[in-house]
Formats: structure tokens, C-alpha cells, sequence
């Protein structure tokens, strides 16, 4: 019997990196998996390594397209918002257009997931008695700790986690679990991508492991064991918390 037996968990930028590890990760625990995302080839290939999971092509900015999956989709028992990216830079480098970017995928993108699938959500919970768990995508780098060049990514995952702290706290007696997920350094397709935009690419993934106590990048596989707790019932004690996974950062 596995985990996450029975459960249905819905992640948005299940294609590549941490999201579709947890989509694996999930479905291996017996979890129904609705992924999700923007790049269809990538998810069709993704469909095609497990049977329990569906690919739907979703992109999280859009809240038409978010309110008519909501719509078709079954109530689910986790929602794993994952959806994310990086504006490399100072406050100084930001452009508008960056800043409004970021606030629109790292944190608005939860805004909308939430409103469209919570109602759902606290009605599963209410009739099975047991909980829902919403699963936030924040970081190390947030209101946790401070890195360089990353001031506006900083701002929306600070921005997450007091998101996620409200709705812990407005939903606690409904049923709903709400944690943010905080990992480090973790090598990823986009990771990969700002390693080698970097002016000396060697240097950069030098630093990069360098500011990790552990001596090397976490992998996917590092972060979905926490991914694949806080979606089953082995965290029903847990909620409003920032689960960090950072080898050490922030010892
Ligand atoms: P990634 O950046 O390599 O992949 C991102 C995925 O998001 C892609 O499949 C892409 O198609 C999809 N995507 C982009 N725009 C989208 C949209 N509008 N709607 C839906 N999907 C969209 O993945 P990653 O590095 O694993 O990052 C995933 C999350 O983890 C992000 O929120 C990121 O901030 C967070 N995170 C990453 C690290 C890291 O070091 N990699 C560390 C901490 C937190």
C-alpha cells in the first residue's frame, strides 16, 4: 500500500525539475497525479512513465484556463504549487516588467490555484472527515535568508510564505493543511540554465555549490520525499510551516 494511496495531488510545472520528480515521486506512492504545465512534449513524455499519471497543459498565469480545470477536475487531496522562476539581479537590475513577471508565476499563479480548487478541497474534507494539504513552492532564499541578486525572486517567496501562513491559519478548523516547501540549491533544468548564462559558468556552479554547507547541489530526488510527506497523512499534525530542505544553508 503505498503513501498516497487513494489520494489525487495536482502540480503545476510538473514538466521538468522538482515538479515532475514530484509527480513521479507521488504516483510511485500510489498517489492519482494530475500534472501540469506549459511544455505538452514534456509532458507527454512524463505521462507516458507512469499510467496513474494525466497531463493537462495549464499555464498557472492564466486564470481562465486555471478556473476551467478547476471546473473538470475532481476534488483533490493535494495541491502542489511549483510554479516558479528566477529574475536574476539587485533591486537595481529589476526591470518592472521582471518584477511584475515574478509576482505574477511565483505568487499570484497561488492566488488563482487556490481559488479555484480550495472550495473543492475543504468540501473533500469535510465529508471524509481527514485532511487536504496545499503545498507551497517558496525558498531558502525568501524571508528566511537573504542572497544576492535575488531581490525580486526573494520578495514573492517571502511573499509565498506569508500566503501560506494566512491560509493555515483562516482554514486550520476546515481541514486544510497549507506548508511552504523551502528548498536550497537544488539542479534543475533552470538551474542548469542560469550556471551556464552566468559569465564564467565554471566559477558559477563553483559558487553555487559553495553555498551549500553539504558540499554539493541537492538533487530532485533530495526535495520530494518532503514533497510526498506533506501531501500524505503523515503530516496531519503539520500546517504553516516553511519546511526548508537546504543541506545545511541555514544551519
Ligand atoms: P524549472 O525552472 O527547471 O522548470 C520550471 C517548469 O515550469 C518548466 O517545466 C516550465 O515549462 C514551467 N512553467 C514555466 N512557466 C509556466 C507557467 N506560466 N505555467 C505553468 N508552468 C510553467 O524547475 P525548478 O528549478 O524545479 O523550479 C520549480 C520551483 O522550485 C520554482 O518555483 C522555483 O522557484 C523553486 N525552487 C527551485 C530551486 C532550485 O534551485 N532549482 C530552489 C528553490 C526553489
Amino acid at each position: 500500500q503505498g503513501r498516497l494511496q487513494g489520494k489525487t495531488v495536482l502540480i503545476t510545472a510538473a514538466a521538468q525539475g522538482i515538479g515532475r520528480a514530484s509527480a513521479l515521486a507521488c504516483a510511485a506512492e500510489g498517489a492519482r497525479v494530475i500534472a501540469t504545465d506549459i511544455n505538452q512534449a514534456f509532458l507527454d513524455s512524463l505521462a507516458a512513465e507512469h499510467s496513474s499519471i494525466q497531463v493537462e497543459l495549464l499555464d498557472v498565469r492564466n486564470d481562465a484556463a486555471v478556473a476551467a480545470l478547476a471546473a473538470r477536475t475532481p476534488a483533490l487531496d493535494a495541491l502542489f504549487n511549483c510554479a516558479g522562476m528566477v529574475a536574476n539581479g539587485s533591486l537595481l537590475d529589476c526591470t518592472e516588467a521582471d518584477w511584475d513577471l515574478s509576482f505574477d508565476l511565483n505568487v499570484k499563479s497561488m492566488f488563482r490555484m487556490t481559488r479555484a480548487f480550495l472550495p473543492a478541497m475543504l468540501a473533500k474534507a469535510e465529508t471524509t472527515g481527514g485532511s487536504v494539504s496545499i503545498i507551497n513552492m517558496a525558498s531558502m532564499a525568501s524571508s528566511i535568508k537573504g542572497f544576492a541578486n535575488r531581490a525580486a525572486y526573494g520578495a514573492t517567496k517571502a511573499a509565498v510564505i506569508g500566503l501560506t501562513k494566512s491560509l493555515a491559519a483562516d482554514f486550520v478548523k476546515a481541514g486544510l493543511r497549507a506548508n511552504a516547501l523551502c528548498p536550497g540549491t537544488v539542479d534543475t533544468p533552470s538551474l542548469r540554465g542560469r550556471i551556464a548564462s552566468a559569465a564564467d559558468p565554471v566559477q558559477a556552479e563553483k559558487d553555487f555549490i559553495a553555498r551549500q554547507p553539504m558540499g554539493r547541489l541537492a538533487t530532485v530526488d533530495d526535495i520530494t520525499p518532503m514533497v510526498v510527506y506533506l501531501a500524505s497523512d503523515e503530516s496531519r499534525f503539520v500546517t504553516g510551516q516553511t519546511m526548508l530542505v537546504d543541506g545545511g544553508v541555514t544551519i
